[in-house]
């Protein structure tokens, strides 16, 4: 009988250093590690540092004393993203060959003055899954003419995904599977709620959408643990998976830890960072079960 070789199972935890780790990052960095574990597969970690005005390497360096603290190990070397911009503009390149993105070029400010002006008299702008005021159609409707005579003038932009092109070119509808603690199954992706999502930042080559695709491909990443405040952006991974011919991993969106104010954890706020519950004395045993594990 032919043995079918069955994939080895491939999990990644992938902060971007861009504060200190709290206890939800450790939440999801050992539940990453202990699914590798049992079933026999390997744990990688990826530092998602394409924001480089924001990432800093004292924060990078935080990262690998927390989580070998917490007693995890993971497979060398580390991928940093900032290391592969290229592969990122490839596949972006890939999608501009086929006119499925096109250069943005209003700022921020103009894009949030004509929200404002919009809905001035009452009117709500549509907003994507968290938040975000849904990208105006200026640049989407420019000529090709007009787009050439802006590129050639030097003008600042990004790329942004056509989102109604792209959905026409994928002739099925689009799902991906789910076993974390929301909605478990199969879960039907919804896409276009998130409007012209930018693929390109005119700061930076990349975007975390677009990376975090190329890189879950690269890596041969088959199992994604991550919190459920990326539920949604799974909708737009497997948009992008579909059009850039990448495989499909399965994916487990785990729940969210609460600070006392009833608000998910967040790096900015300050929260209860790994490193000083370790000064305070905590044992990774006991930080094990603060977190419910
Ligand atoms: N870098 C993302 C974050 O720190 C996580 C990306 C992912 O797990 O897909 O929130």
């Amino acid at each position: 009988m032919i043995e079918i070789p069955r994939q080895k199972p491939k999990f990644r935890f992938a902060p971007s250093p861009n504060g200190p780790l709290h206890l939800g990052h450790a939440l999801s960095a050992i539940l990453n590690h202990d699914m590798a574990q049992k079933s026999g597969g390997d744990f990688l970690l990826r530092i998602e540092d394409i924001d480089q005005a924001r990432c800093t390497p004292d924060f990078e360096e935080g990262i690998y004393t927390d989580l070998s603290w917490l007693g995890l190990s993971w497979q060398e070397p580390v991928r940093r993203q900032s290391e592969h911009f290229p592969a990122y503009q490839e596949a972006l390149q890939r999608l501009i060959k086929r006119g499925l993105v096109y250069p943005a070029f209003l700022t921020r400010g103009e894009v949030k003055s004509r929200v404002a002006a919009f809905e001035a008299d009452g009117k709500s702008w549509l907003r994507d899954p968290d938040g975000t005021p849904l990208y105006p159609p200026d640049d989407r409707e420019r000529s090709d003419a007009e787009r050439q005579r802006l590129l050639a003038s030097g003008m600042k932009h990004a790329w942004r995904l056509d989102i109604e092109k792209a959905l026409k070119t994928t002739n099925a509808p689009l799902h991906w599977q789910e076993s974390g603690d929301g909605k478990t199954g199969t879960i039907s992706a919804d896409p276009a709620a998130w409007g012209d999502v930018v693929l390109s930042r005119s700061d930076a080559p990349s975007s975390y959408h677009l990376s975090v695709v190329v890189d879950d491909a690269i890596q041969g990443i088959t199992h994604i643990v991550r919190g459920l405040d990326l539920f949604h952006a799974t909708s737009i991974h497997r948009l992008l998976q579909t059009l850039l011919a990448l495989p499909e991993p399965l994916y487990h969106h785990h729940r969210l830890l609460l600070g006392s104010d009833g608000k998910k954890l967040s790096k900015s706020l300050g929260d209860t960072g790994i490193a000083e519950w370790r000064n305070l004395g905590l044992s990774p045993a006991e930080l094990r079960r603060r977190i419910g594990l």
